[in-house]
């Protein structure tokens, strides 16, 4: 995988008229090569014959022996920066070039790291400005990835099964999502890929809320967002449950978001852009009344990272393509009222699309 993985590196790199890049961020340092340390980083020269070079600190060294393959050149140094360097002057050296393009991560790279590698780098070296290039080869996911994000999304599922089956009424909003990561780490999660949200009544108002020492009452809805990690790979969902019977006003608010959720989640396929399958949800939402009341985008890719390309959203151009994986997750607050969100995990596929949890959706009553 990851001599695949380098070898689509090394085209883009080709493509964008780099004669290499320097791969600094850890996330994507992952992606690339399966090193899961802290500190690392990756020099991907352009061609299938371009350098595959790796560098770490020391405390890896064992580590790179069972995580990398041969593609990679590794080396230990006592400054992953310098060594990179190191590394870029050798290609240098060996190619003979008076000049080479170096493409560097600028989302990701500080300004600090950005004027130590201009020192350290031989004077030939012009570093240009290349972030995105790994995170648009993650957001098509390959089939072991996608097994990954499966069972995340499996264990996530089971872990919410439970906590709810102990009851939501009386119990704080803090006791719950406690509850969700533990029971998700019982189930042999490594953790929560984001601290889980459980906001009750006029709290699920806030899209982002912190859960509060605040016990949930009977009759009102709770929105809970929560997520594993499981090899590295992330899942994410959102349910709005009800403790009881609730009023008129928040049940047409739960069947509209339902609704719009159905609707975008239908449309889902490779061809549409982000923004078009946005426009979906955010259309039916706009007609019924709440369209300010839908502050966020439709839904967003995961993987390593819980918040990754492609986006479904008013930015989102680009076309949906098989392989990407994203939520579809439209919601509607209702300030100091109530807040709705549901929120699925979704397999992009040559015929349309997989939903990944197996959670119902029709409003559930809990205890
Ligand atoms: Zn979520
Ligand atoms: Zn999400």
């Amino acid at each position: 995988v990851s001599a695949a993985r380098a070898e689509a590196v090394a085209g883009v790199v080709a493509r964008r008229e780099l004669d290499a890049l320097l791969i600094s961020d850890l996330v994507n340092v992952r992606w690339l090569s399966g090193f899961t340390g802290s500190s690392g980083a990756a020099v991907v020269g352009a061609g299938d014959d371009g350098a595959r070079a790796f560098v770490t600190d020391f405390r890896y060294r064992t580590q790179i022996g069972d995580e990398l393959d041969s593609a990679w050149t590794a080396t230990i140094v006592s400054d992953p920066l310098a060594g990179a360097a190191e590394a870029v002057g050798g290609l240098v050296a060996a190619r003979g070039t008076d000049r080479l393009r170096l493409g560097f991560d600028d989302a990701h790279l500080s300004v600090r790291a950005h004027t130590r590698l201009q020192e350290l780098m031989p004077d030939t070296v012009e570093l240009e400005p290349a972030g995105g290039v790994i995170e648009g080869l993650r957001a098509v996911k390959d089939p072991e990835e996608l097994a990954a994000i499966r069972a995340a999304t499996e264990l996530a599922d089971e872990a919410f099964t439970q906590v709810v089956s102990r009851g939501l009424t009386g119990r704080t909003e803090q006791a719950v999502a406690l509850d969700l990561e533990m029971t998700m780490r019982t189930l042999g999660a490594q953790g929560s890929s984001f601290p889980p949200i459980v906001a009750a009544g006029e709290h699920g108002a806030l899209p982002h809320a912190s859960p509060r020492d605040v016990a949930i009452s009977a009759g009102t809805l709770v929105v809970v967002d929560w997520g594993a990690r499981l090899d590295g790979y992330a899942s994410d969902c959102t349910r709005t449950l009800a403790t009881g019977e609730i009023d008129d006003a928040a049940r047409e608010v739960y069947d509209l978001v339902l609704r719009a959720q159905e609707a975008a989640l239908a449309a889902v396929r490779p061809g549409p852009t982000g923004r078009e399958v946005d426009a979906v949800a955010r259309d039916l939402i706009d007609a019924a009344g709440h369209g300010e009341r839908f502050g966020h985008g439709l839904g967003h890719g995961v993987g390593l990272d819980v918040h990754e390309a492609p986006r479904l959203s008013k930015q989102g151009e680009d076309p949906l393509v098989a392989g990407n994986v994203v939520t579809v997750e439209p919601g509607v607050y209702v300030p100091g009222v109530v807040g709705v969100r549901i929120e699925d995990l979704v397999a992009v596929t040559d015929e349309g699309h997989e939903v990944l949890n197996g959670l119902p959706k029709v409003l559930t009553f809990v205890r």
